[in-house]
């Protein structure tokens, strides 16, 4: 019997193959702009390098059922989102500033009141975009049990890596193309890797809120970070948007459009520089608090808004995609809601694949109680995107012992997925001293990219167009809680389906 991938990974290879494939692996990914600006204290206007992406030398295996459930399930999560992003009571209640998460945390408070303003000003634009992804993990309590996927999050803003992903799944077809990675194991072979077309799939997201704008020759804003590192993966979109659909892209920061940016009141045009029409504007920033460096910088969300100029995504859908608003779902009654045309199989469908939240401020005392009884299987996150911010296990007792009673409630409290031991793989990074293969024990986890087009029609009923358009793979060393590959956590990878 052949050792089951998910509890031994990766195969046995030597020490000269794994040179081999290091060499092949980072070559490849140089020159198919699988690539990252390298580290710098400031970045050169006209960057003059790039250092490969972080990345894993085996695709991952992920049980074939339950990838093709979660690629499945994506259809049921662009409705539920893009209907959780146009219920103006919920969200209030939720995440605003007056009974939600806003009145305790400061961004998410600071975006709501935009939001606010923008209604009260009146809706230009009843259209909005969301490119998503859902991200899970391989849930293995039991080895002698089947495997299932839980849901880590479902991210509305910024979700990135879509391009680069499509990269690293070529990558790994090139490696067992080129080495058949020297016959080390059964699953390496090209039926078992699945293909990945995200770029043409984000694009054509952004080219159908374009469309639905109405003015070909207008541009799509991207709201990029000051010294964004991963630009590739934001180029790879520009580029598809230039050469397969004839649309210009227009990359400003926040700072620039302080000044760049206005709106014209009749006509509620969004220009840039006074000439440039926007049709969509596409936020790679300002989906953590340190991108607003002044309230005016928040403001800008406001002056979007206001615009008819499609936002991807809206303060509201970037409310949508709030922890808070996770663990809301899970209560009695409010999926039900939200899925009310849904047959009762598919809402079960979905509820399988979350693991238990509840909020901190649950019933007075009781929910830090149980925080603190459960907290060897617990994590505990905050309002916040990008990696870093969530408190884990051990660390979670003394810092409820410091949280202010008044602040549990932009906090939720999460069961850890229990995702399976044994699996290894080499680990391949630039720069910092690292360079070169390191075998490490892993754990994955999987995205699985979307975009919807939506907006509530004149009868108050939400029209969604939307697909599912591929997939991600990050794998982060066993020892690290958290996950991003931007922050540096992880690598990006692919999938051999088992
Ligand atoms: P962010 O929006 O900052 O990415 P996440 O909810 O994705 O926040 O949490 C960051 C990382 O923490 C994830 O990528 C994952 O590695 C880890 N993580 C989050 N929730 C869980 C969970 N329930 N079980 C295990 N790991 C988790
Ligand atoms: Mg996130
Ligand atoms: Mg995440």
């Amino acid at each position: 019997m052949t050792a089951n991938p998910l509890l031994t990974w990766p195969p046995e290879l030597t020490e000269v193959q794994v040179a081999a494939l290091t060499l092949q692996a980072t070559t490849y990914a140089l020159s198919h702009g699988l690539v990252y600006l390298p580290v710098a204290d400031k970045q050169p206007p006209a960057p003059t390098s790039t250092i490969h992406a972080p990345l894993a030398l085996l695709p991952s295996p992920i049980p074939r059922r339950q990838f093709d459930k979660a690629r499945g399930l994506q259809k049921i999560y662009n409705i539920l989102y893009s209907r959780v992003a146009t219920d103006v009571e919920f969200l209030d209640r939720v995440m605003g500033a007056v009974e939600g998460v806003g009145k305790v945390d400061e961004f998410t408070g600071s975006l709501w009141k935009r939001w606010i303003r923008v209604r009260e000003a009146g809706i230009v634009q009843p259209l909005q975009l969301g490119l998503f992804r859902s991200d899970y993990m391989v849930h293995l309590p039991d080895v002698n049990k089947p495997a299932s996927l839980k849901q880590v999050e479902f991210n509305t803003i910024s979700s990135s890596f879509g391009t680069l992903s499509e990269r690293v799944s070529g990558l790994h077809r090139y490696l067992l193309k080129s080495t058949g990675y020297y016959g080390s194991s059964q699953y390496l072979k090209t039926e078992n890797l699945p293909e990945n077309h995200t770029t043409a799939g984000l694009a054509e997201g952004l080219v159908a809120a374009h469309k639905a704008y109405g003015v070909p020759s207008a541009r799509i804003l991207f709201v990029v970070q000051d010294n964004e590192r991963n630009v590739f993966d934001q180029r790879w979109l520009e580029y598809e948007l230039l050469e397969t659909h004839s649309i210009h892209v227009v990359r400003q920061t926040l700072t620039e459009l302080l000044t760049s940016a206005s709106v014209d009141t009749t006509s509620h045009v969004l220009r840039i520089n006074g000439d440039i029409e926007i049709s969509t504007v596409y936020l790679r920033a300002g989906y953590m608090p340190t991108d607003y460096l002044t309230p005016k910088h928040y403001d800008l969300r406001y002056l979007f808004e206001t615009s008819k100029a499609i936002q991807c995504p809206s303060i509201q859908l970037q409310l949508a995609g709030g922890k808070k608003v996770q663990e809301e779902l899970t209560k009695t009654g409010v999926l039900e809601k939200f899925l009310h045309d849904f047959p009762a199989l598919e809402i079960s469908a979905l509820k399988e694949s979350w693991m238990e939240m509840w909020a901190l401020n649950e019933d007075g005392d009781a929910g830090v109680t149980r925080a603190r009884e459960e907290s060897s299987t617990l994590v505990l996150k905050p309002q916040r995107e990008g990696g870093g911010n969530n408190v884990y296990k051990e660390a979670i007792p003394p810092f409820l012992d410091d949280l202010p009673p008044s602040e549990r409630e932009a906090w939720i409290a999460m069961k850890l997925i229990a995702t399976p031991q044994g699996l290894g793989n080499y680990l391949v990074r630039a720069g910092g001293g690292h360079e070169g293969a390191v075998k490490t024990e892993v754990i994955s986890e999987l995205g699985i990219f979307s975009w919807s087009l939506f907006g509530n029609g004149d009868d108050g009923v939400c029209k969604i167009e939307e697909k599912e358009v591929g997939w991600l793979v990050r794998t982060k060393g066993k020892d690290s809680n958290e996950g991003g590959v931007a922050a540096g956590f992880s690598v990006l990878d692919s999938i051999v389906l088992v």
